[in-house]
């Protein structure tokens, strides 16, 4: 399990009002998730379906599933990935990116 590396999936279609729910940003002991607006307007409040929860301190996952389990709408997905694995899905997008600079170029 060392070797696994948590990634976790929101499904936003399923996660549409988070500053009420927050049910996985109450339950991860170790604050993986933070919620904020994607928009901001001046001299205007943001709209609230402009919120979105994302788990920016993933590398704080302990792996427990609380957030899964806590997800009332099914919208927050755990999964593990091996380190060779992210390395490799990495590479390869990295090896897109510089192949559609190259044909701009
Ligand atoms: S699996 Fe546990 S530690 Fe990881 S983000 Fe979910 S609640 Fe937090
Ligand atoms: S628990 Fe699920 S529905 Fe609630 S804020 Fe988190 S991802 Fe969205």
């Amino acid at each position: 399990m060392r070797d696994m590396i948590a990634q976790i999936n929101i499904d936003y279609d399923l996660c549409q009002d988070p500053l009420v729910c927050r049910g996985c940003l109450t339950v991860c002991p170790t604050v993986v998730f933070v919620c904020g607006p994607t928009k901001i307007w001046k001299f205007r409040e943001t709209d609230t379906k402009e919120y979105k929860v994302v788990a920016r301190y993933i590398d704080k996952c302990s792996g427990c599933g609380d957030c899964e389990k806590a997800c009332p709408t099914g919208a927050l997905k755990l999964g593990f990935i091996s380190r060779a694995e992210l390395r490799d899905r990495f590479r390869a997008e990295r090896a897109a990116k510089l192949a559609a600079q190259q044909i701009q170029e």
